[in-house]
């Protein structure tokens, strides 16, 4: 007989398995990134309340008024980031710490931003907890961080109004930055491609995605 922890875990277990499938039947094909996205205990992001809900497939409320993103748009984001191991990346917006959790998951050198200190250090306590290993810091994530620039990848986890010149600043050549842009209920998900020899961009479209905004100096005034 299962005592209710084990069913519990089997329970998430379960789940585990019919998000995978789900993020299959969504277009996810990257293998890597299916793998990083089972490895990594969702349950740990979310807050108590909704532990239960960690392997759907969707949003949650975390603190500060922020959500943690849903399984497919983490997954959707990592795709197209098409890093590989030993990359390093630049997330933008911390939030829960699942993205950055995901990334590090992937193989990659994991520096995310949060503005909110205390979602930040929150998403400190679960990253040790699991044994990610990811530099963080609080600041406002569309100036970037200098310091460990050129990233070989940005990824931002908040709707922007438009690219933040310093990020794609701190693009290193073929490198590759994913973020939502367009107005403050919607945004189309765009990849700026930094051409190997020049300061130009290809820049790709792939669809309606919703985020919080991206507040800082380079995105969206604070209300
Ligand atoms: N990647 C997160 C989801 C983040 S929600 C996760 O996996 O849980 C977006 C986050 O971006 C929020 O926590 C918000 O506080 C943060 N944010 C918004 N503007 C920011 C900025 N300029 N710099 C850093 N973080 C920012």
């Amino acid at each position: 007989m299962f005592n209710r922890s084990d069913n519990a875990t089997a329970t998430l277990r379960t789940s585990r398995q019919d998000l995978l499938d789900q993020l299959r039947g969504r277009g996810i094909s990257d293998e890597a990134v299916l793998k990083a996205i089972a490895k990594i205990p969702r349950e740990e992001f979310v807050p108590t309340a909704f532990r239960h809900r960690a392997w759907e497939d969707g949003a949650l409320p975390i603190s500060c008024n922020q959500t943690i993103s849903q399984p497919f748009t983490v997954a959707f984001q990592s795709q197209l980031l098409e890093a590989t191991s030993g990359m390093n990346v630049l997330e933008i917006g911390t939030g829960s710490g699942y993205q950055a959790a995901v990334l590090w998951a992937l193989g990659l050198r994991v520096f995310t931003i949060e503005r909110h200190a205390d979602l930040l250090s929150q998403a400190r306590q679960r990253l040790d907890a699991i044994g990610c290993n990811v530099a963080m810091r609080v600041a406002d994530g569309t100036v970037g961080w200098s310091a460990f620039a050129p990233f070989d990848r940005i990824i931002v986890t908040a709707g922007a109004p438009a690219a933040p010149p310093a990020l794609l600043k701190q693009l290193a050549p073929n490198g590759r930055m994913v973020i939502p842009i367009g107005d403050k209920a919607t945004q189309r998900m765009k990849v700026f491609i930094r051409q190997q020899d020049s300061e130009q961009f290809d820049e790709l479209d792939h669809g309606d995605f919703k985020f919080v905004p991206l507040i800082g100096r380079e995105g969206w005034e604070k209300e």
